[in-house]
């Protein structure tokens, strides 16, 4: 059995929410544009478990095609359920316990050098496998004590979701700069723009 060890970063499932930029505009700007740019985010968090599926999807485009669009669904309902959870409304469980059945257990813990994390069994490519580590994440967000401070960003058309880790517990933007300041919507303006052309 081939396994691979995944050391958990924080709240992976925001920043994968966070993908997609200003939905509250008429022109979103998305960052995964296929199953390739999906692998590449992915693999930020387990190069392991990404560079195992690059090759198989590769000779396989039906299924990267269905796999890409199986992970853009996952990340809409992810973004829903983590934008009713900033609302504190208590959101369904049924779409993200599915599709955790489908990424397989994390099994134990083990050691690399001097790190612990998990060790995952290697199974048949899909988006849930290659996107397991984003939803353990999502879980454990969930049921865990953080889960209060899971924030949208107050700028109506950011859209990005964060967690409040400030000590007055009122922050209120993506970024400690105000998400509206100059310097930011250059950049995604810039970004916009070179993903129009
Ligand atoms: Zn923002």
């Amino acid at each position: 059995m081939t396994t691979t060890l995944f050391i958990p970063t924080d709240d992976l499932c925001l920043s994968f929410v966070n993908t997609r930029s200003w939905r509250g505009t008429a022109a979103p700007v998305d960052e995964l544009g296929g199953i390739s740019d999906v692998l590449v985010w992915a693999g930020q968090a387990n190069a392991a478990l990404a560079g195992g599926m690059q090759a198989w999807f590769a000779a396989h485009p039906r299924e990267a095609t269905s796999a890409f669009s199986a992970a853009i669904a996952l990340r809409e309902v992810l973004f829903t359920l983590f934008a009713d959870t900033a609302e504190g409304k208590l959101a369904a469980l049924s779409f993200l316990n599915a599709a955790l059945d489908r990424a397989g257990p994390r099994l134990h813990l083990a050691r690399q050098d001097a790190d612990i994390g998990w060790r995952i069994e290697n199974g048949p490519p899909c988006a849930e496998r290659l996107l397991a580590p984003v939803l353990w994440s999502a879980a454990d967000l969930l049921a865990g004590p953080r889960r209060g401070l899971v924030r949208k960003c107050a700028n109506p058309q950011c859209g990005w979701l964060f967690i409040d880790d400030s000590k007055s517990g009122n922050r209120r933007w993506c970024s400690m700069s105000a998400c509206g300041n100059r310097a930011k919507a250059q950049r995604h303006y810039m970004k916009r723009r070179k993903a129009d052309a």
